[in-house]
């Protein structure tokens, strides 16, 4: 269990604690108030423009597009510093930026011009509790130093399939891992939350404590506080087996009928994913398709993948090794190129990817002047029984999805180098995105379902929760941030509706 002593716990506390409204300044106003306050109290954790270390922290981000210029950067290093800086700001106005691992890419999700940046790197602190199987997380810990610490005890936590992932944006979003169609996704991994409130105050929130906090930050995203300790279950797995297969344009029919066999036939009985991506150059006119897969256990090569092992390949590699080391490898360096994120949600159907394969291809050709081009189609699977999880733990999650149907996320993610292409890319990406999501539609096969982590910012992923769902957050959130801390001045991300 989380270990901190609540300081205050449950709504009334929360609600007296309040103050009676935000004082609406200018973000010049706000921004000065709060960064001359923090900086009173906290000189050598506040940033200014005039140091070497803000100039490190504002390209510390995975898009270029996310790289803005804060007034001020406040790195805390304890949850009681978190709470005194949401006092600040609150009491001043100051509209704020939060960043965990700053991989959400699009400008404003986790930065801020003007205002004050709050990083969390310096809130980096594991815990494991062998006998318990469980882990304590700080938020500014990469998904690799999760399974680090986990390692010498030979158990393994459900996170992000890359390596510098953060662990609070993937968290509060749901989470994505390999072995989802067994364990389910990060978010029904979560025991407890330790909170900062927009009025400042702690809270724990768990299945006893706080309850509907607990049970709206399972999806919810930064609608609710500050996250500053997360609890998450522990599996022994020691080991995984993995396959690592890459392919060229010769494979694509065939691997893209091994990724929907994959998505319709991964039962719980055993852990197993992947993460499958194909790419395309504009300018050589190369495809080439990746398959990254892990199985628990020690079996090689992993049965749940025979489907792509058949495939003639242009590379394989087969190999049992630690979680750790696995993910070690999954390298995703900061500030490669600007980058649009946009998916929709369908049936598995291999007809269908197949269209919207060559549709994307075809498309992608339309950008071929683009510098720096760099387009990707990824392919999320989500066996139904990854939905299962949640509709039997007694918590659900705010997703509220079926478990009836196998689901499959088709994601264009495209890089590119200059800002002058900024509106170009983002309008085709937009408009391929919608064509394609309508002729799935019309042919049956659509889902309405939107992940934010892979979401484009034009796209509204709560807009595709339950209705009642969307106002159960809504009255947690009225609840917990009567102010309206997390949605007036800290502004960014995939926001509840106002
Ligand atoms: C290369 C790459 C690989 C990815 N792989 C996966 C994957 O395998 N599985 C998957 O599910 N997703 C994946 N994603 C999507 C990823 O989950 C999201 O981008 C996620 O937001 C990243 O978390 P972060 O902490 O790095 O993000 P940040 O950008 O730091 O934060 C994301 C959002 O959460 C808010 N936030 C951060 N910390 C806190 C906190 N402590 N309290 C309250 N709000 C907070 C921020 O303000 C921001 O709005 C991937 C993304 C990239 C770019």
């Amino acid at each position: 269990m989380v270990s901190r002593v609540f300081l205050v716990s449950g709504l009334t506390a929360v609600a007296a604690a309040a103050q009676s409204q935000i004082p609406v300044v200018s973000l010049a106003d706000g921004a000065k108030c709060g960064c001359t306050q923090l900086s009173a109290t906290y000189g050598n954790l506040t940033l200014f423009d005039n140091s070497t270390d803000y100039s490190t922290e504002i390209i510390n981000f995975w898009d270029i597009r996310s790289d803005l210029s804060p007034h001020c950067i406040f790195q805390p290093e304890t949850a009681a510093q978190v709470a005194d800086a949401v006092k600040i700001f609150s009491s001043c106005g100051t509209q704020f930026a939060i960043r965990g691992g700053g991989h959400m890419n699009y400008p404003g999700a986790n930065n801020i011009n003007g205002g004050v940046l709050l990083t969390l790197n310096g809130l980096a602190e594991t815990k494991v509790d062998e006998k318990a199987s469980t882990i304590e997380v700080g938020p500014g810990c990469k998904w690799v130093d999760v399974y680090g610490a986990l390692a010498p005890y030979g158990l393994y936590t459900i996170g992000g399939r890359m390596k510098t992932i953060g662990v609070p944006g993937l968290s509060l979003i749901g989470g994505f891992h390999y072995l989802i169609n067994k364990y389910g996704y990060t978010m029904d991994n979560i025991l407890g939350y330790e909170v900062v409130l927009g009025n400042g105050t702690q809270v724990t929130a768990n299945a006893k404590s706080n309850p509907e906090l607990f049970w709206s930050l399972k999806g919810g995203a930064n609608n609710f506080g500050v996250v500053t300790k997360f609890l998450f279950k522990a599996y022994h797995i020691p080991q995984v087996s993995t396959s690592i297969h890459i392919y060229n344009e010769s494979a694509i029919t065939d691997f893209i009928q091994a990724t929907v066999d994959l998505n319709n036939n991964n039962g719980p009985e055993i852990g197993a994913g992947a993460f499958i991506t194909i790419s395309y150059n504009a300018t050589t006119k190369a495809v080439s398709a990746t398959f990254f897969g892990v199985q628990e256990g020690t079996e090689s090569p992993p049965s749940r993948f025979a489907g792509f092992a058949k495939i003639p390949s242009v590379s394989t590699i087969h190999n049992v090794t630690t979680p750790k080391q696995w993910h070690s490898q999954l390298e995703t360096p900061n500030q490669m190129f600007r980058i649009q994120f946009g998916h929709h949600t369908m049936k598995p159907d291999a007809k269908q990817v197949n269209r919207i394969y060559q549709g994307w291809k075809k498309a992608v050709d339309s950008l071929s002047d683009v510098q720096g081009l760099q387009p990707t189609l990824a392919l999320n699977i989500m066996p139904k029984s990854s939905m299962s999880v949640a509709k039997h733990n007694g918590i659900g999650n705010t997703w509220g999805l079926d478990d009836c149907d196998n689901l499959l996320i088709w994601q264009f993610a495209t890089g590119w180098a200059n800002a002058d292409d900024d509106l170009r890319v983002t309008n085709w990406a937009k408009s391929l995105l919608e064509y394609w999501h309508e002729d799935t539609k019309a042919r049956g096969l659509a889902s309405e379902f939107l992940y934010m982590g892979d979401s484009g910012e034009f796209q509204d992923p709560f807009s595709s929760y339950p209705v009642a769902n969307v106002n159960r957050l809504l009255k947690a959130r009225a609840n917990y941030d009567p102010l309206g801390v997390f949605s007036r001045l800290n502004w960014g991300g995939f926001k509840l509706p106002a």
